[in-house]
């Protein structure tokens, strides 16, 4: 059943400072508004049980893509279109541009935002396994003060965040990497275009003379929150490139995750996959 919009209220603050003014007099009253392609599925469908929002689109202090020499700095609001026409991301982060591209159609990317796909905290999300292997950084943003954390960490739990309800969440931070490293974005639905994922795996490497010099790998949709595998890492960094590290490394990640079972695909289908994706991942490194 559709919701009834009369009982809904929508205000839009016209600076960062007078939301937060919002957000800090009312604190969980009010609850942010990006591109609303979350929120406008659960309102069709009668399930948006909050009933007063800000709208944040027209807030200038979050857009704008900031390139310095050692991050790239993303306002919430930029769009995946936004992300993909970006010429240092398409060179240095093109993990994040290939899960942009990817992401629903050409009406989902010009309206949906990064931070909006952050803050929704679906475990199923196509950006945050590449913002986790980038090391990325979020900044948080209340009237007491700005504060930069890790990504990773930010979800604690399903559909739970460090985010307090006074905050926004403002840019997103990616370190630029003097070396050069290779990336590997593989995205598992049912279909190629407009799928929700069954598994979506992340990663980056450096490797110099058959060594594995530093690596990250993330999986979205195995866990109740998006998932850097740190263990698997640790097994493979300094290690020699060859098929034995590859087996000790796919032992690793087995006893690792603990995948989940839901509509979209099994806990097996997702163990399996997760192992097939670390082979060819690895296997590509060696070639
Ligand atoms: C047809 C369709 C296809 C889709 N396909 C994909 C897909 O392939 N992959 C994928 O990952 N997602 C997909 N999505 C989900 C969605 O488009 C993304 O999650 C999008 O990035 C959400 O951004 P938004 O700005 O629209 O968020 P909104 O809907 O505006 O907000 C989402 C949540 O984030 C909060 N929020 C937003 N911005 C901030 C902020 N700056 N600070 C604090 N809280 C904030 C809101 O309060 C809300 O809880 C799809 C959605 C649709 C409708």
């Amino acid at each position: 059943m559709r919701a009834y919009i009369p009982s809904y209220q929508l205000i839009t603050p016209p600076s960062l400072g007078e939301a937060l003014d919002v957000l800090t007099a009312e604190p969980g009253i009010w609850r942010p508004f990006a591109g609303g392609t979350d929120l406008m599925v659960l309102l069709e469908a009668g399930k948006l049980p909050h009933k007063n929002y800000l709208n944040i689109w027209n807030i200038k202090e979050l857009r704008g893509i900031e390139v310095t020499a050692s991050h790239v700095a993303l306002g919430a609001l930029t769009t995946y279109t936004e992300v993909q026409q970006e010429k240092v991301l398409r060179e240095e982060f093109p993990m994040l541009c290939q899960a942009a591209s990817e992401t629903g159609g050409l009406a989902i990317q010009n309206r949906g935002t990064l931070g909006g796909n952050i803050v929704n905290a679906s475990p199923a999300a196509d950006s945050p396994p590449a913002l986790l292997a980038y090391d990325a950084e979020v900044e948080l943003v209340s009237l007491k003060g700005a504060r930069w954390v890790a990504y990773h960490g930010f979800h604690t739990g399903y559909k739970q965040m460090i985010i307090r309800p006074d905050e926004l969440l403002t840019r997103i931070r990616l370190p630029r990497r003097a070396e050069k490293v290779q990336h590997y974005y593989r995205k598992v639905g049912t279909r190629k275009a407009q799928a929700i994922s069954k598994i979506c795996f992340a990663g980056t490497a450096l490797v110099r003379e058959e060594k594995i010099e530093d690596l990250r790998i993330a999986l979205g949709s195995i866990a109740p929150v998006p998932l850097r595998c740190v263990k698997t890492e640790d097994a493979l960094r300094g290690s020699a490139l060859n098929q034995s590290a590859i087996d000790r490394a796919m032992t690793v990640l087995a006893n690792e995750i603990v995948p989940i079972d839901d509509i979209r695909s099994t806990s097996n289908y997702r163990h399996q996959v997760s192992l097939n994706l670390l082979e060819d991942f690895l296997q590509q490194l060696s070639a």
